[in-house]
């Protein structure tokens, strides 16, 4: 059997299809966040990174790299086992406390990353609620999917964002044990859940909360705990899901709720059971940049004020800006082999790095360019931004809006 066959025809599919994914080499540069070196075989070359989900620039903030040093100085790399074989950890209770007060929750558990959070944490609750039946917004992100797989369980997708449609389907299935999964920010395009809606229509069917909010941990509330903290409804969620890696700079996930289901995860998830534990020094940098933003409103207003003018500059020169209620930049291309093209020039010819969105992180026909502005893109950075996509949308014969005077 020629076993080969196998993975060249899959990878020329995707060749095939224009969507095979290729990695620049880069290197952020310590303490000049949004500068990067891109590795190149003629050599190295300064870029300006417009597409990290380090929003906030958390992961070179001297507080949480100090944090990190300081912690691997005392207790080494790794973790040495296993949550329950050695591998517990004095950062990680204290990372656990911060983030359950964050949420004004009872417990938090902490996981390898946000993607293992949902794939346990949701198969494993929803595997432990008989006959669950399980309402999942349609463009919720893949761990969530792979998550609700594994639970076995009965899944009705919901319409996005569409309440009407939810509680059709709560009011067709009342009585029986239902958990609603959403997102409250949703990271392709932008977009905010209704989360009180969702609160009010799981209170009136009986219904079970759990939410997303890795994009938005750090990003909204004033204590950068989320939508949720935003809308007032923290409390009304069951259980709350977020991320250590992309606000708060480093690498982690977790979920935070009432102690006796975050417990009975933590005592029956086999993605949380049976992996090392994060690192002593990762949980003490993500300690340091939760404490950090609890407190400072500098880097999410500052970033919300970049997002905002990075939308009307890219909108006054033409580009076809995504319509997006968040820090969130989406540019739409439509076309796979025209946003790699988009991307390789803007990086190339003018040192912009941003990576094309492509199926199946996006449905076919709306693939794009996601920019994430963060406090450090000053205003230069932004001007060049709009020139150099002006530049790259002509020259790849890309439509351009009519020019608006809106930020001129
Ligand atoms: N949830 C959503 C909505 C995401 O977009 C992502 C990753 N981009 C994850 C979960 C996974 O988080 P992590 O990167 O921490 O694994």
């Amino acid at each position: 059997m020629d076993y080969n066959e196998f993975f060249d025809g899959a990878l020329n599919q995707l060749h095939d299809e224009r969507r095979y994914r290729v990695f620049a080499d880069l290197e952020r540069i310590a303490g000049r966040f949004p500068f990067a070196t891109w590795h190149t075989p003629k050599g190295e070359r300064s870029v300006v990174m417009w597409c990290s989900n380090d929003y906030l620039g958390m992961g070179q903030h001297p507080k949480v790299v100090g944090a990190m040093i300081e912690t691997a100085t005392r207790t080494g790399t790794g973790a040495g086992g296993t949550r329950n074989i050695a591998g517990n950890n004095h950062s990680l209770i204290q990372l656990e406390h911060e983030l359950a007060d964050l949420h004004g929750k009872e417990a938090a558990l902490v996981f390898t990353s946000g993607y293992v959070s949902n794939q346990t944490g949701i198969s494993t609750l929803a595997k432990l609620i008989p006959n669950c039946l399980i309402l999942s917004d349609a463009l919720n992100h893949n761990s969530m999917i792979e998550g609700i797989r594994q639970s076995g369980c009965e899944r009705i997708v919901f319409r996005h964002n569409d309440m009407a449609h939810l509680e059709e389907l709560l009011r067709t299935h009342r009585g029986r044990p239902t958990l609603i999964v959403c997102e409250s920010l949703y990271s392709m395009d932008g977009d905010i859940a209704p989360l009180g809606k969702v609160c009010d229509l799981a209170e009136k069917y009986g219904a079970m909360t759990y939410v997303d909010e890795v994009h938005a941990v750090g990003m909204y509330g004033p204590r950068g705990a989320g939508i949720s903290e935003r809308d007032g409804v923290m409390h009304r969620i069951d259980i709350l899901e977020g991320t250590l890696a992309k606000a708060f700079g480093c690498l982690g996930g977790y979920i935070a709720g009432k102690s006796n289901v975050v417990d009975a995860i933590r005592s029956h998830a086999p993605g949380f059971i049976f992996t090392t534990a994060l690192p002593p020094a990762v949980c003490s940098a993500a300690t340091a940049a939760i404490r950090h933003l609890k407190t400072s409103q500098w880097e999410r207003t500052r970033q919300q004020d970049r997002a905002a003018r990075v939308k009307a500059i890219l909108i006054a020169a033409g580009i076809p800006v995504m319509s997006s209620d968040t820090h969130i930049v989406p540019v739409f291309v439509g076309d796979p082999e025209l946003c790699k093209k988009a991307s390789d020039l803007l990086l190339e010819q003018h040192g912009i790095y941003i990576q094309p969105i492509n199926y199946p992180t996006v449905p076919k026909g709306t693939e794009r360019l996601r920019i994430t502005p963060s406090p450090y893109h000053e205003d230069a950075l932004i001007d060049e931004l709009a020139a150099a996509m002006v530049s790259v949308w002509e020259r790849l014969g890309l439509r351009l809006n009519e020019k608006s005077l809106a930020a001129e």
